[in-house]
C-alpha cells in the first residue's frame, strides 16, 4: 500500500523542540518511503486554541523545509463526521455526569489521568440525570488487552478497560475528544503510518479499540521518544519555539539517532537526511533529555 503519513498538530502555541522531532521524523519516515504527508489542524479544543498558533506553524514547517502535500485539514471543519462515528457506536456507549471532583479518588492511569471506576454504566443516577450540565459520552471498554506492534518502542499490551477506563468521546462540554476524532480523521484521510511522540503511547490502544468497533483499518505506529528537560518534564509550548536559523533541524537529527557532517544547508540536510532515514537508529525509549532550550 503506498504510504500516506501526517502530522496533526494542536494550534495551542508555536511548534517547539519536541514538536518539531515529531514533524521531522514523521516527515523524513514519509519521504524515506517515497509517500504522501498530510498536514492536519486538530483544533477542535477551542478553549485552548491560541488565535494565529496555526498559521505560525505552518510557516515554521516552511521554514524548515518540511513541506506537506495537498490542502490542510482543520478538525473544526470536519464535526459532521465524529457526529456520524458517534451514531455508529451507539450500544458501546453511554452518558456519564460524573464530575472530576466525583474521580478525584479513583485509581491513577499511567499517564496520571483517573482510571474511570464505571459510575455511570449501569445508567445516569437521578441526580447526575437532574444536574444542568448535558453528560459527557463515554466508551464501554472490555477487558481484552489490547495488543499492537511499534516500529520502535516494540510490542505494547495494554488492556483499556483496567488500566484507562471507559474513556470520553464527547466531553460535558460538548467538544468531540481526540481520541475520536484522530481515529475518524487517520481513516478517513487513508493514513497508512502514524509516527508521533511517545507521550501519546498509550492513547493507541484506545485508537485501536475505536477502529476495531468502526470496522476502520489499523495504521502502523511509531512512536518517537519524547523531548524533555534535565528535569526529566516534557517541553511544553511555553518553551522557546523551534527555529529554522537556530541549528534545531541538526539537533532534531541528532536526538533521532542521526549525524549528519557538518556544514550542510537546512536543504542539503534534509536530502541527506531523507537518504540516510534509519528508524533502528532512533532511542527506544519513551522519553529523552533534549539539552538546554
Ligand atoms: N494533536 C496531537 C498533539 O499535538 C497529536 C495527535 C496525533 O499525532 O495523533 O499532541
Amino acid at each position: 500500500m503506498a504510504y500516506v503519513g501526517r502530522f496533526a498538530p494542536s494550534p495551542t502555541g508555536p511548534l517547539h523542540f519536541g514538536s518539531l522531532v515529531a514533524a521531522l521524523a514523521s516527515w523524513l519516515d514519509c519521504r524515506h518511503a517515497g509517500g504522501r504527508w498530510l498536514l492536519r489542524m486538530e483544533d477542535l479544543d477551542q478553549p485552548r486554541v491560541i488565535p494565529g498558533a496555526a498559521d505560525t506553524i505552518l510557516r515554521q514547517l516552511q521554514a524548515f523545509g518540511l513541506e506537506w502535500d495537498g490542502a490542510v485539514e482543520y478538525q473544526s471543519r470536519r464535526t459532521g463526521r465524529y457526529r456520524d462515528a458517534l451514531r455508529r457506536l451507539e450500544g458501546f456507549t453511554y452518558p456519564c455526569g460524573c464530575t472530576r471532583r466525583e474521580l478525584e479518588d479513583s485509581a491513577l492511569a499511567i499517564d496520571g489521568s483517573r482510571i474511570y471506576p464505571g459510575t455511570c454504566r449501569a445508567g445516569l443516577a437521578k441526580e447526575k440525570a437532574a444536574r444542568q450540565a448535558p453528560p459527557a459520552v463515554r466508551l464501554r471498554t472490555g477487558a481484552d488487552p489490547v495488543r499492537f506492534t511499534d516500529r520502535v518502542q516494540g510490542a505494547i499490551t495494554q488492556s483499556v478497560e483496567s488500566e484507562v477506563g471507559d474513556f470520553v468521546l464527547v466531553r460535558a462540554d460538548g467538544i468531540f475528544a481526540y481520541q475520536l476524532a484522530v481515529v475518524v480523521d487517520d481513516a478517513a484521510q487513508g493514513i497508512t503510518d502514524v509516527v508521533r511522540g511517545a507521550d501519546l503511547l498509550d492513547s493507541t490502544a484506545r485508537q485501536i479499540t475505536l477502529q476495531r468497533l468502526l470496522g476502520l483499518p489499523t495504521p502502523r505506529y511509531l512512536h518517537v521518544p519524547v523531548a524533555t528537560n534535565a528535569a526529566g518534564e516534557k517541553l511544553s509550548k511555553q518553551t522557546r519555539a523551534a527555529d529554522a536559523a537556530e541549528g534545531d533541524l541538526a539537533r532534531a537529527l541528532e536526538f533521532l539517532g542521526m549525524n549528519a557532517a557538518h556544514g550542510y544547508s537546512p536543504r542539503e540536510l534534509l536530502g541527506w537526511a531523507i537518504q540516510n532515514w534509519d528508524v533502528a537508529r532512533i532511542p527506544r525509549k519513551r522519553a529523552l533529555i533534549a539539552g538546554p532550550y
